[in-house]
């Protein structure tokens, strides 16, 4: 069998791998676009029609991860090209509102369109069943992310057994099950290869906060300050969970007839009902209202937590509201990584930071990677202990996966380039790097 990295072994964003039977069947995972620099729109070799049809060749299934647009983003070329492609259930939801809400800008109607009718050819696989394209078998595991419902794969074909980690984590709500996962489902199956994410190498220093963390964090902010307004993607369920809660904490603590509001556009509203109506416990809890100028003698006499993004429409609301709520009790909370608003690093985007800096309110950087720490990566790969290699992808060029505390046995087992690995069996894996 043959193991082809296309690309992420020197970046993070736009991961492509191909898993090759000996027969000749072919599937990829994942297939996303680069991550843009800054404000600047992110270029790709793919965004050229012909480079998507000759990396396709061959190739009857791709399989993704999650909906995250790194992961996910030539669905309507891969349909026209008559590949089929698999998704969780809840994420083939959370692209199509994504997609529905984008027909509504002019700039990204036709492409919105043209992705839809994509996703409604697309097939869902569950977790824990395994689905089959001629000599190789996947089986799709939960695993927590910043994205709801994303999935690790296990692939067996000619006698090779390969973890596909995706991306995960462990320090978010359902991210406690991760090792007990791994122990029970995989390790049993002994893993040759690992293909794991290694996003979080570039940031070993950074203190990793747990999403409980910022739940508690959040919660003694809306103890100081009336109003919140809060920047975090609107696909990253934890956090939508996280702002809630704390919300709900204060108006219980509140003496008031009326609740301190959670609010809402009607994209964000629309991905939470979603979550509402997939997902169960803490997920199914979050009550909220879209937006209304009409609701705003209630938002200034109650306080409020408001959901923003950096749009036309969040810019005009702002306009609206400001003007009748005092600054200094209004915090706003800036939920996403924090090199977007930091004007020396190389993602910084000025219309973010001009978004976050608009209006002089009390600002307040809180957030945790969607990615597993440096120490949970050292974990995953001690427990999973493959056999032949370790190969990193989704990560940036200048980081080591060996400076992580695994075994020297392992150390020994991190492979970059293009090589043939051998079982003791003689079965073999031809491994090729393309970038
Ligand atoms: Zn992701």
């Amino acid at each position: 069998m043959k193991i082809t990295i296309h690309r992420g072994t020197n970046q993070i964003g736009g991961c492509v791998t191909e898993i090759q039977s000996a027969k000749g069947d072919k599937i990829l995972i994942d297939f996303g676009h680069n991550l843009p620099e800054g404000d600047k729109p992110a270029q790709d070799k793919y965004d050229e029609d012909e480079n998507v049809l000759n990396l396709l060749e061959g190739v009857s299934d791709v399989y993704y991860t999650h909906y995250h647009g790194d992961h996910i983003s030539f669905e309507s070329e891969i349909y026209r090209a008559g590949v089929t492609q698999h998704i969780g259930a809840l994420s083939l939801k959370m692209v199509k509102t994504l997609k529905q809400h984008m027909q509504h800008a002019d700039s990204l109607k036709e492409r919105a369109t043209k992705s839809l009718e994509a996703l409604e050819h697309f097939k869902i696989y569950k977790p824990k069943h395994t689905e089959t394209v001629g000599d190789i078998r996947i089986t799709p595991y939960f695993v927590s992310h910043s994205a709801a419902d994303a999935h690790m794969f296990l692939i067996e074909c000619d006698g090779v057994t390969i973890l596909h980690t995706g991306d995960f984590r462990d320090h978010g709500y359902m991210g406690g099950g991760l090792m007990k996962n791994l122990k029970v489902n995989v390790v049993p199956k002994h893993v040759d290869v690992i293909i794991t994410e290694g996003t979080m190498l570039a940031r070993k220093d950074e203190k990793v906060l747990s999403e409980w963390d910022i739940q508690n964090e959040t919660k003694s902010l809306m103890s100081q300050y009336k109003n919140a307004f809060v920047l975090c993607s609107s696909t990253d369920v934890d956090r939508f969970v996280s702002m809630f809660q704390a919300t709900k904490h204060q108006r219980n603590r509140r003496d008031s007839d009326y609740p301190r509001w959670f609010v809402t556009d009607a994209y964000q509203g629309d991905q939470i009902l979603n979550i509402k109506n997939n997902l169960n416990g803490i997920y199914s809890d979050i009550i909220f209202k879209v937006y209304n100028k009409d609701f705003l003698p209630n938002m200034v006499k109650n306080g409020f937590t408001m959901l923003v993004r950096n749009t036309e429409t969040f810019e005009k609301y702002l306009a609206e509201i400001v003007p009748h709520i005092d600054l200094n009790e209004t915090v706003f909370i800036y939920s996403q990584f924090k090199g977007y608003i930091a004007p020396t690093h190389s993602a910084f985007k000025q219309s973010t930071y001009d978004f976050v800096h608009k209006y002089k309110w009390h600002l307040k950087e809180l957030h945790t990677s969607g990615h597993a720490s440096c120490k949970t990566l050292a974990e995953v790969c001690n427990l999973v202990n493959p056999s032949l290699a370790i190969i990193p992808i989704h990560k940036e060029a200048d980081t080591d996966f060996a400076s992580l505390p695994i075994s020297s046995e392992l150390k020994k087992k991190i492979v970059t380039k293009s090589m043939i690995f051998e079982k003791e069996n003689g079965n073999f894996v031809k491994f090729e790097v393309k970038e």
